[in-house]
């Protein structure tokens, strides 16, 4: 789960460390209100969970009620890559003598946490890794043993830090290291983390994921899920347990298995269609998790049909075939449903549904004559 720039910095600041003092605002008088109470000059930041905000115009500086009022106004509502601004974050502005950038993030393959850190920051990271890769200070922690402030200390002098800034810095990688393992994050980032005129050094942005599988630890992480999504269909299927994602299209998608719900989107389009949504039902394909899923299809008014497509393995299609009939009983649906079901028991599972079958409880044999079928009742 990926947090909004000022849930990252209330999280640094649980692990001590420094950010400039500021407040959410999700009006313009809300926004003048932190203003005044930070104290000018501030910025104006707009929270979408995206990265480069500062180019798109969701940055601004404002020096006085005037300039808060004109920012504010501006970035509300603003879209920054598909993504609407309902937010913002107001912190009294920081003088920058100098923009490094820090981040931990998992290095599957070695089997490590990978710490980069670079004297050139405020840039996005990839920019500086294609053009001046001798530029990041990369370190390869074992997560035994962690990180020690002597390491740290190595660290910050290799990746050439401004002399004044490499203690605090080091002090700050530390405590980001802790935020990143302790916190159960799969990505902490500050980028700027900045050096002032007079010789301080703090985080100026936050970029922090959440490693959802460590979620039955952290009671706490429910108000980040509160504000996770406002797409209704979302909320409805976080709070069902689906892994469910939202799409614009017209034909309802429910799979087993992440792989076949991504093959099955492809195949909807590859025919014509468009997908109304992410869903994989994983191994528990019962009854529960079949009205679950086809109730939060359901709901959604651009879907027209409904793809329902299994491959039976360790889950059998006699279990499947079953679980869709029964969830019938509980939800009523308006769209036609389109089955194409394979695998372990298909042969059962499709004679439990023969006497069920009619125009809007349909089966397929073939994946592609399933997705034709759907798509073509999504735009009668
Ligand atoms: P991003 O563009 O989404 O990464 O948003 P950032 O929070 O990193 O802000 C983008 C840029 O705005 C930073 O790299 C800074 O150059 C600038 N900026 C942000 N906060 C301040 C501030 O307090 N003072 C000054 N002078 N510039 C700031
Ligand atoms: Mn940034």
């Amino acid at each position: 789960m990926d947090l909004f720039e000022y849930q990252g910095k209330q999280y640094f600041a649980r692990f001590g460390i420094a950010i400039s003092p500021g407040d959410v605002a999700d009006t313009v008088d809300e926004a003048l209100a932190v203003a005044r109470e930070v104290g000018y000059p501030v910025v104006v930041k707009a929270q979408v969970k995206v990265g480069g905000r500062g180019k798109a115009g969701g940055v601004k500086l404002a020096n006085n009620d005037d300039e808060v009022r004109l920012h504010a106004g501006n970035i509300l509502g603003l879209d920054i890559k598909g993504h609407v601004v309902k937010r913002l974050w107001i912190e009294h502005a920081s003088d920058i003598e100098k923009e490094y950038y820090a981040s931990f993030t998992l290095d599957r393959p070695n089997k490590t946490h990978l710490g980069m850190l670079s004297a050139q920051g405020g840039v996005e990271i990839e920019v500086v890794a294609e053009e001046n890769p001798d530029a990041i200070a990369f370190l390869s922690i074992d997560p035994v043993r962690g990180l020690d402030l002597a390491t740290a200390r190595r660290w910050v002098d290799e990746a050439q830090l401004d002399e004044v800034a490499r203690e605090q810095a080091a002090e700050i990688l530390v405590k980001l290291y802790r935020c990143y393992t302790e916190g159960d994050c799969d990505l902490a980032e500050i980028n700027p983390l900045i050096l002032t005129p007079e010789g301080k050094v703090h985080a100026l942005d936050a970029k922090v994921t959440l490693d959802e599988n460590a979620s039955f630890r952290h009671p706490e992480w429910a108000a980040y899920r509160a504000t996770e999504t406002d797409d209704p269909r979302e909320k409805m299927a976080k709070e069902k347990g689906l892994n469910y994602i939202g799409l614009d299209g017209s034909v309802g998608i429910i799979a087993n298995g992440a792989g076949l719900a991504m093959s099955t989107l492809d195949v909807v389009n590859q025919v014509g269609g468009t997908a109304a949504n992410f869903l994989d039902i994983g191994g528990g394909a019962d009854a529960a998790v079949m009205a679950a899923a086809l109730e939060v299809i359901n709901a959604d008014p651009k879907v027209k049909s409904i793809f329902v497509n299994i491959f039976g393995g360790i889950t059998r299609v006699d279990e499947v075939a079953n679980g869709v009939l029964e969830a019938l009983k509980r939800v009523s649906i308006t769209s036609p449903i389109v089955l194409r079901l394979d695998g372990t028991n298909a042969v059962e599972g499709r004679a439990i549904l023969a006497p069920h079958l009619n125009e809007s409880l349909i089966t397929e044999a073939t994946m592609l004559d399933a997705a034709r079928r759907a798509v073509t009742l999504a735009k009668a």
